[in-house]
Parts: structure tokens; sequence; C-alpha cells
């Protein structure tokens, strides 16, 4: 799944590629992918004749601002956008296709078909599901270690989900969770509350450090993931601990381990990672 440095190159390449360009029809052939409004035909209508003014991103989200309307579009598993002539053929698993009067499309293709798209009048978006409810942008200047703190410090739940979950850090996915708390030192199972001073601020730094270098790099190219030039991105070549089971980790050799943690697959190096013995527990 797209993390928040796939979903930040996505939206500037798109804004490359489509912004300027005026929406003449729209086809939606996989009706599932609209969410807002319910139906397809009005999603298509309300499109026709507005513009493409820029592209914004609110966590894993992209917010295509037109004229008068905003298209909040979440890509999930395999979503993915592509510009193309008319002429062109339509790949398999296309579902929406956005004409524009110029003779190009914006092409949306999503194998698995979890992809969404929302549709609202300017500033509804932020009131509304599924952008209600998430929580600070991790690369923007409202992320303080005093704010961060403040949402997790005292959670008595494991650390990892807590960073996967988007109503208090968005952006964050298995990867970078995964990278984050190898950067920072700290066991993915640790919960929050036994976290000390030291360890959130370094926990913190690598949050940001890790997204910004991810983004700088064009995001990660994991399996089918290709941002909207068809391009890929570079960072799966500089992760630390992520997809590297059994290799050597890059700070002390020990080699990397994986495990599951809240179900979701988990990379870690148990010497930098340590998890604390917990007092009190029996035979030591
Ligand atoms: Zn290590």
């Amino acid at each position: 799944m797209p993390e928040l440095p796939e979903v930040e190159t996505v939206r500037r390449t798109l804004i490359q590629l489509v912004a300027g360009k005026r929406i003449e029809r729209v086809t939606v052939s996989l009706p599932r992918i609209i969410q807002r409004p319910s139906e397809p035909e009005a999603f298509a209508a309300a499109l026709a004749g507005q513009t493409i003014r820029t592209v914004e991103r609110r966590g894993k989200f992209l917010r295509i601002i037109l004229d008068e309307l905003v298209l909040v579009s979440h890509l999930r598993m395999e979503g993915r956008y592509g510009v193309y002539r008319q002429d062109e053929p339509v790949e398999l698993h296309t579902h929406v296709i956005f004409h524009f009067d110029d003779g190009t499309e914006l092409r949306y293709k999503d194998v698995r078909q979890f992809g969404t798209m929302h549709l609202f009048a300017p500033g509804d978006e932020f009131v509304m599901a599924p952008l209600k409810k998430l929580g600070i942008e991790p690369l923007d200047e409202s992320f303080t270690l005093d704010a961060f703190k403040q949402k997790l410090a005292k959670k008595t739940t494991k650390i990892k989900p807590l960073l996967l979950n988007q109503e208090y850090v968005v952006g964050l996915g298995n990867i970078y969770v995964d990278e984050a708390l190898f950067l920072a030192g700290i066991h993915p199972e640790r919960t929050a509350d036994t976290i000390n001073g030291p360890e959130w601020e370094r926990l913190y730094e690598a949050v940001k450090t890790t997204l910004q270098r991810a983004v700088d790099a064009g995001g990660s190219s994991i399996k089918s993931y290709v941002n909207g030039q068809g391009e890929m991105g570079m960072f799966q070549h500089a992760l630390l601990v992520y997809g590297r089971k059994n290799e050597p980790c890059n700070k002390c050799g020990r080699l990397i381990d994986k495990t599951v943690v809240g179900g979701r697959g988990t990379h870690i190096c148990l010497s930098c990672q340590p998890l604390p013995k917990v007092r009190g527990k029996k035979n030591g």
C-alpha cells in the first residue's frame, strides 16, 4: 500500500501532468470506486466542465482541487493514475477515465479494486469521512514533539499499531513504521506508556527523517507501486529493516528478524531494538 512518501510522489507527478486540464466527461466502469455521490452518473455529471487546479495531499489521500469541487482519492492497495492519449489502448483494470478536452485522459487503474473516490464542495471534505478523523501531518509544522507525545504517550497499547493508526499521526504504513522504530531503537511491541523522554525525542525525529528521506527519494517501489509517470521510486534501496529478513543490520550486524505485531509483518533488529524485561516477571 502506498504510504505518505508514495502518495506525495504521485501528487507531485499528477500536478505536472494534469493541472490546468479541463474535464470534458468522465467514464466510470466500476461503480464501487465512487463513494460520494453514491450514483456514478452524478459523479460524472458534476465533474464535466471542471478544470483541475492543483493536487494536494492529506495523509495517504490525494485531494484533487477543481474549480468548484474537491475530489478525494485513496489508492489503497494498488490504485494508480496515468495520463494517456485518447487513442492509446485502455489497459485492463482501468475503472475511471477523466477525458480532457485536449485529447488526453487521466486513467485510474486498480487491480485490487479497493481504491475510493469522494467528491465534495470545497472545505466539506475536512468535516466528513474519510478525512474527518485524520491526525497530524508528520511533515507539517504542526507536528511538534509535544503534539506527538500528547497524542500517544499515555496509551497502554503497543507503539507499532499506534503509529499505524491514522487518527493520531497520518501517512505512516507498515514500511515506514518499521523503519522509524528501528531508527529510534524502539521495539515495536513496547507499549507507548513505557517509552521514556529521550526515546520519544528519538522516535519523533525518526518519523520525520524517515518520511522526508523517502519523499526526497520519490518513495519506495515495492511490489507493484509505480508513480503517476510510471517511474519507480528509489527509497526501497535505502530501507534499513523492512524487507531485509535475515540480512545483517547496518548498525550492529545482527540478522534482521521478521515477526508479527498487531497482525502485521514486522521487521526488527533485536539488538538495536531490545524489549526491556518486564519488572516482577516470574523467574526473572
Ligand atoms: Zn542492529
